[in-house]
């Protein structure tokens, strides 16, 4: 019901935006609602859109890691810091919210469709890749980032170097993840382990309970950096993982607008500056990732 509703407004949306193009003069660039300023100097977004709604409350509820340094890491100060949370805080901003007015929710892997399915979150930025499963549930933006699953066992662990020295190995990865499901698919030798969240891994690598730890290689980098050099990360990344920005499946009007903020940040300077602050100070500086406007 809902989400027929939704539908119905963007369908709406689509339509003013074509009367608005329909009455631009030739040549001119489109005209964009979203980026105009009414005369009480708010921002303008098409009349019933998600963007209208968001800008309209001045409050934002994003999903995302609380528990993976250099992209979504719960702060002392209460409020999580990381690559994923700066594209949030820029997203939110483009809306008219100001960083105190957006709502963090901590997604873990699992929970981040039914989340968006069922409005816990506006939406979701938690290395949290594209593919087309998910999409049967939810929509995404992007990507903004483009990371590979890879492997991280103990320092001075010799024997495993990447995805084919797992069989017989405990390997633990997280529930309703990418890389778990395809150890499990693609090295059924290996004796797979899953717990809620990536930290839940790191004590029995430490205590030889488990012998690799398997997530992208970003995410692996961060709890390296962290672990005063007692896990390091194993061989190249092996699978693609296009991060994306989840949002509800029906809203293709919030996604193709998010993808316009992010085509805007590439541009701009401002989404290497969200990376050099965090993810940055470990990782190197990524090529500009290329939108994916699908068609679902
Ligand atoms: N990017 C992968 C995924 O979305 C792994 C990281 C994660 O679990 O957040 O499943």
């Amino acid at each position: 019901m809902m989400n027929r509703n939704k539908a119905a407004i963007a369908a709406l949306g689509v339509v003013a935006a074509l009367g608005l193009t329909a009455c631009s003069s030739g040549g001119d660039p489109e005209p964009d609602v979203s980026d105009t300023m009414g005369g009480d100097g708010m921002m303008e977004f098409a009349e019933g859109s998600t963007m209208a709604a968001l800008a309209e409350a001045g409050t934002i509820t994003i999903g995302t890691k609380f528990d993976q340094p250099l992209f979504g890491l719960l702060a002392p100060s209460g409020t999580p810091e990381g690559f994923d949370v700066e594209i949030g805080k820029i997203i939110a901003g483009e809306l008219g919210i100001p960083e105190d007015e957006i709502e963090w929710v901590e997604t873990v892997s699992a929970n981040r469709e039914p989340f968006i399915q069922d409005g816990t979150v506006d939406m979701v930025v938690a290395t949290y890749t594209i593919n087309d499963a998910r999409k049967e549930l939810i929509s995404f933006a992007g990507p903004y980032y483009n990371a590979g699953q890879a492997l991280m066992v103990l320092s001075d662990n010799t024997d495993i170097t990447g995805p084919d020295d797992l069989s017989g190995k405990n390997v633990c990865s997280v529930e309703g993840s990418t890389p778990a499901q395809n150890i499990a698919e693609n090295y059924p030798d290996a004796n797979l382990s899953l717990f809620g969240a990536y930290t839940d891994c790191l004590e029995p690598l430490r205590n030889g309970q488990v012998d690799v730890v398997t997530t992208d290689n970003v995410i692996l980098a961060g709890y390296v950096a962290e672990s005063e050099d007692a896990f390091k990360v194993v061989g190249e990344p092996f699978t693609e993982e296009p991060y994306g920005i989840g949002v509800a499946l029906d809203d293709t009007e919030f996604r193709m607008w998010i993808n316009d903020v992010l085509e805007e940040i590439f541009a701009d300077g401002r989404w290497l500056e969200a990376w050099n602050a965090t993810a940055g100070t470990v990782l190197p500086e990524p090529a500009v990732p290329t939108v994916d406007r699908y068609e679902n």
